[in-house]
């Protein structure tokens, strides 16, 4: 039963945003089920199917009876594990306890937030954004400040900027790298930067978002957790979604400080208890496995990423970024607004430009704002080559139409 009874919702509801990767993802299924034939760039999730040697771990986990409730903060043997592969490929020097297993990296993004941030303390959240950062910053009652990096420094905000932007009131700094959703990659010498400014400020502490570690065109990935001078106040997320192609599996972590694995502990053993038993299994042989899948998956996303880009180079009006790492392009589409569709709309922002490149090219993608770049469009290429090459057609046909 639905009713129209009027709910008094707490403010904390109504001061968050949606997600708009999921808003986007949920309207073009609803298209889909109509019927039409839609080709959704819409939503980040890989379109591999979990290897296989993962599935089978899932599959003896259920035979070997993993039907109960774990330790809230993961299995032991799959937090030593994550440990370990810190200490490998991140030059991370956390215990285990310093491990917290969770639903998914969006469950340890706001455990940690949670913990950190007291109402109206700021955090700072580099743009173009994760979408859920902002969301997760308003439920924890605190203040987004939103630093932009600039186009041309491929939208990565330089230390210089934090350095200018921060303050006593900043308790908290988030950004990805790789980056959803422009795809760029911070070097070392940047992180190196941005530590130094961190080091200036005591009180800060940052959340360094890793989860498309393996997502990487250049080369070498560097952990700011790594520093010495910060890596005390750095808590690292990380996870299994883009990796190990495992978003529906649900699990993530994050590295931190004990008392704020504690303090996540807390908030989780309250909220949900630990993360599926099966999952854990299966990401346990993920981690403990060699990497020749994910590093296969990457190899694949590097050709996506040099074929989306050249198809999109080809449509005048697109400004195109290069990915280096994730699976998004993030062109700039602001030479489009102003235009009139064929049906004498105006296309006044990004979301008109998203919803015309929907409901005329039947290709879905995600509005920049909702990363907060509003020139920009967000799409995925974690898609096969025949759908990205069939989605151009149909996005340059579209535009041809705009006036
Ligand atoms: N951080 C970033 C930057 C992401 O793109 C995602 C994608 N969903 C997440 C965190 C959350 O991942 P998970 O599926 O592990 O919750
Ligand atoms: N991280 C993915 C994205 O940015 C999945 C959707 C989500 O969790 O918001 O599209």
């Amino acid at each position: 039963m639905s009713t129209t009874k009027q709910v008094h919702l707490a403010e904390r509801i109504a001061n968050m945003d949606e997600s708009q990767t999921l808003e986007m993802a949920k309207k073009s299924r609803e298209l889909k089920a109509q019927g039409i034939d839609i080709i959704n760039l819409n939503l980040g999730e890989p379109d591999f199917k979990t290897p296989a040697h993962i599935c089978e771990a899932a599959k003896q986990a259920v035979d070997d009876g993993y039907f109960f409730y774990t330790p809230v903060t993961g299995l032991a043997e799959l937090r030593q594990a994550i440990a370990d592969k810190l200490k490998r490929d991140n030059q991370l020097d956390w215990k285990a306890e310093n491990i917290i297993v969770s639903t998914g990296a969006k469950q340890s993004i706001a455990n940690v937030m949670l913990s950190l941030v007291n109402p109206g303390e700021e955090v700072i959240i580099f743009a173009p954004y994760w979408v859920s950062y902002k969301g997760i910053v308003q439920l924890a009652e605190g203040e987004p400040n939103i630093l932009s990096g600039k186009a041309e420094n491929d939208y990565k905000v330089t230390a210089e900027q934090l350095r200018e932007a921060i303050s006593p009131k900043t308790k908290v700094v988030i950004f990805s790298s790789p980056c959803n959703p422009t795809g760029a990659l911070f070097s070392e010498s940047e992180l190196r930067a941005i530590a130094e400014v961190i080091a200036e400020n005591e009180q800060v502490y940052v959340i360094a978002d890793e989860i498309y570690e393996y997502i990487n065109f250049e080369g070498e990935h560097f952990s700011i957790g790594s520093i010495e001078a910060i890596k005390d106040r750095v808590i690292t997320i990380n996870g299994f979604s883009k990796g190990f192609a495992m978003t529906g599996w649900r699990v993530g972590y994050a590295a931190a400080d004990l008392a704020i694995v504690k303090a996540c502990d807390k908030i989780q053993g309250q909220v949900t208890s630990g993360t599926n038993a099966i999952a854990q299994r299966a990401a346990f042989v993920a981690i403990s496995s060699d990497l020749q899948a994910t590093h296969d998956m990457t190899a694949v996303y590097r050709k996506r990423a040099d074929l989306i880009k050249g198809l999109l180079d080809n449509i005048e009006g697109f400004k195109t970024n290069t990915p280096q790492g994730a699976f998004y392009i993030f062109p700039d589409v602001s030479a489009f607004f102003g235009k009139q569709t064929p049906n004498g709309e105006r296309i006044d922002n990004d979301m008109d430009f998203c919803m015309y490149l929907l409901n005329e090219a039947h290709v879905s993608t995600v509005a920049g704002g909702a990363f907060g770049e509003p020139n920009c469009l967000r799409i995925s290429f974690a898609a096969s080559d025949e759908h990205i090459k069939e989605a151009a057609k149909r996005i340059a046909e579209a535009v041809s139409k705009l006036k």
